[in-house]
């Protein structure tokens, strides 16, 4: 699934070409994508629009038209923006047409990419305020910041990072490689990392984004980009999919484990093993409160 830097690069590609255009038509063809709005309500709400800017929120991309209409699409799964595509997509659901005549589809072929409308700027934000946490990139993430949300957190480090609600944006990928700058283990209880531990994180976090952004993402799975420019960040990988390679530090074979149920990288000497104690009360606590938490939130 694509995260930030994929995002964000979807979203610096395709912003010189939409940016200032019409948004002519929107033709919805799947209308599971903006349920429970009709196509055609959504159509009206913003076709004939001018396109202020493309933004992106987390691993949202904005369209922020004209008159403080916001249209939010998630790319989830298998989910692509596809520029003027010379022959059509098997798996257009959406189809978004600009006035110099050029056309953006959107092709899914899993279908779980969806697009969300906000009528104003109050309910795009409280559209976000329940879905995502602090952006990364932005000056709110500090040191502090992330202390402060680790401290009333009872998850692991991996499905805190996970949760899109505490920081925005990252996902499986970013998370693996994250923890292991910082020498973390993502089983270690969130809420027991020190002060520098976390420091150490927040910087591991945004580095990893950085790295990713400036390779133009990661283009495995299903990940494309709108003009099927492939992404380099997998050959940069530090630990992510490198099972039984050498640990870049210290040599050692890098192992995989389930954290927050998603395939897990790690060196274990690099980043030791939480105490066995810590480890059972963070699972027990967190899978007694909230037994869905990392399915539904690391989307
Ligand atoms: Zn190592």
């Amino acid at each position: 699934m694509p995260e930030l830097p994929e995002v964000e690069t979807i979203r610096r590609h395709l912003a010189p070409h939409v940016e200032g255009r019409v948004l002519t038509a929107l033709d919805v063809r799947d209308g599971r994508w903006c349920r429970p709005l009709a196509g055609e309500e959504v159509a009206a709400a913003v076709a004939g629009r001018r396109i202020e800017a493309l933004g992106r929120r987390g691993k949202y991309l904005i369209w922020e038209l004209e008159d403080d209409v916001h249209l939010m699409l998630h790319l989830r799964m298998t989910g692509t923006l596809l520029l003027d595509p010379p022959t059509p997509p098997r798996h257009a659901r959406v189809r978004f047409g600009l006035d110099d005549g050029r056309e953006l589809i959107f092709d899914d072929p899993r279908r779980f990419g969806t697009g969300e409308l906000a009528l104003g700027g109050e309910a795009r934000d409280a559209f976000f305020a329940t879905r995502l946490g602090v952006e990364p990139f932005g000056t709110a993430f500090t040191s502090a910041h992330l202390y402060a949300l680790t401290r009333v957190s009872r998850a692991p480090i991996k499905a805190f990072l996970l949760d899109q609600r505490k920081v925005a944006g990252v996902g499986n990928i970013y998370a693996d490689e994250a923890l292991f700058r910082a020498g973390i283990h993502p089983l270690r209880p969130a809420g027991r990392l020190t002060r520098k531990q976390v420091a150490g994180l927040r910087d591991a976090v945004v580095a990893s984004l950085e790295e990713g952004l400036a390779a133009k993402g990661a283009s495995i799975d299903d990940f494309r980009h709108p003009d099927g420019v492939q992404g380099s960040f997998q050959d940069r990988f530090l630990i992510h999919l490198r099972e039984g390679e050498p640990c870049l530090v210290c040599d050692r074979p890098v192992r995989k484990l389930r954290a927050a149920g998603r395939g897990t990288y790690v060196c274990e000497k690099c980043q030791p093993r939480p105490r066995p104690r810590q480890v059972q009360a963070a699972a027990t606590r967190n899978s007694a409160r909230r037994p869905a938490r990392s399915a539904a939130a690391s989307s």
